[in-house]
């Protein structure tokens, strides 16, 4: 990019929505991401689980239900036309005992109304013979679920915005925001650390952690309605290193979440190289802390208590801190769970809260991004 260009689309964020986005509308706009970093996905796009979500947990009228569901179909389909890597594994969601039935029941009638296809109840028998290793008295099974290799899925959509002919610009950090009259003015330090002036018609705000303090630049209050303001969420996984143990388990295996849906309580995921990760969990943070991405120690006893729950044979030494993650919510700590925003006002589309499931939902939210957009 250079000083004084001007695009028809400006995105901010070069993360797995960013970048969708990008692959929509460069069809038929000028389009320009601008990312702060050297790479794509450098913040939460690449610190998650790689799960395609089926849309199971969340409510039926929810954005989040819908968009997972259609994502999760589209990204099978793209990743199939652009060769990235994904393994349909499926899931498990287990009752750990005959008092857990009626809610296993439950959030299976629940997601049946969200339209989550593939779904069965698998008896303790049915069970057994798909995971011999855990402990679990039914299980709902869930065959949409599956993982993907999210940093070729990233590789595939700057490349599909690139031949459309948008530019995506790196170590581009926007640092203030301003409506002018025909569209925006978007001041930006460049990768020599200059500052350069670029305008746009249309302002994507896909800037994930730092959303809401974009739109807080731009004027919006943060606290008013729509609420943007957004709350830090940490994400630790441990991984399960010994080879014979890891080798036990062949799908993602999840207790019934939390009773208040805050959390979906220690559970098994695999990745696409087949690495299996116990986790993350959850710990609220407060809005100055700082994002460290290193893998600590502090909380082997807790994962490993809650996975002998149903993997009662593993022990401490078969775990290793993995990676770290943190979630962009827009609700805070003890308050319910909310919906994705994704609001258009006069040329500008806020994307806030965009947490899990907005990788399995990133196509989607493209395309309704372009509704918006009109
Ligand atoms: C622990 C964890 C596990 C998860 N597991 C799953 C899962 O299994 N499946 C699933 O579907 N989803 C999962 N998610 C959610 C998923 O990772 C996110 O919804 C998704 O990555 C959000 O993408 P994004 O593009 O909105 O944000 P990001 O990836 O955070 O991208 C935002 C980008 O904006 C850039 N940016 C910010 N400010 C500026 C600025 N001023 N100038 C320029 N650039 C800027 C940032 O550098 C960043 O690259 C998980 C999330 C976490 C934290």
């Amino acid at each position: 990019m250079s000083a004084g260009d001007r695009v028809g689309v400006a995105i901010i964020g070069a993360g797995v929505v960013g970048l969708a986005i990008a692959a929509e509308l460069s069809r038929d706009r000028t389009v320009a991401v601008l990312e702060r970093h050297g790479g794509y996905g450098r913040e939460t796009s690449s610190h998650n689980s790689g799960v395609l979500h089926a849309g199971i947990y969340y409510s039926h009228d929810w954005l989040k239900t819908t968009l997972c569901v259609e994502g999760n179909r589209l990204l099978y389909a793209w990743a199939d036309e652009h060769s990235v890597r994904v393994r349909r594994t499926g899931k498990l969601i287990i009752a750990q005992d005959e008092d857990q039935l009626a809610a296993l029941e439950e959030l299976l009638s629940a997601a049946r109304e969200n339209e989550v296809p593939g779904l069965e109840l698998l008896s303790q028998r049915q069970v057994a013979s798909l995971e011999p290793s855990i402990e679990a008295v039914a299980a709902i099974s869930s065959r949409s679920t599956g993982v993907i290799d999210q940093m070729e899925l990233m590789r595939s959509l700057e490349s599909v915005a690139a031949a459309n002919g948008a530019s995506v610009a790196y170590k581009h950090d926007v640092r203030h925001l301003e409506r002018s009259g025909v569209g925006f003015e978007l001041d930006v330090r460049d990768p020599q650390g200059g500052e350069m002036r670029l305008a746009s018609s249309v302002l994507v705000n896909s800037a994930g952690l730092a959303a809401d303090r974009l739109a807080d630049a731009l004027g919006y209050d943060i606290d008013g309605e729509p609420r943007m303001r957004q709350t830090v969420n940490k994400g630790r996984y441990y991984d399960i290193v010994t080879p014979e143990k890891a080798a036990r388990l062949q799908r993602l295996i999840y207790p019934l979440p939390h009773a208040d849906r805050s959390g979906l309580g220690t559970h098994v995921t695999l990745d696409i190289d087949g690495g299996v990760h116990l986790g993350p969990d959850t710990e609220w943070l407060d809005e100055s802390a700082s994002l460290d991405y290193r893998a600590d120690d502090v909380r082997r006893e807790e994962f490993l208590a809650e996975a002998r729950q149903f993997l009662p044979w593993l022990e401490a030494e078969d775990l290793m801190p993995g990676q770290v993650g943190y979630r962009t919510k827009l609700s805070g700590p003890g308050e319910p769970a909310r919906d994705f925003l994704i609001w258009e006002d006069g040329g500008y589309v806020h994307l806030g809260g965009i947490e899990s499931p907005g990788m399995t939902a990133s196509l989607a939210i493209a395309g309704r991004v372009r509704e918006l957009l009109g």
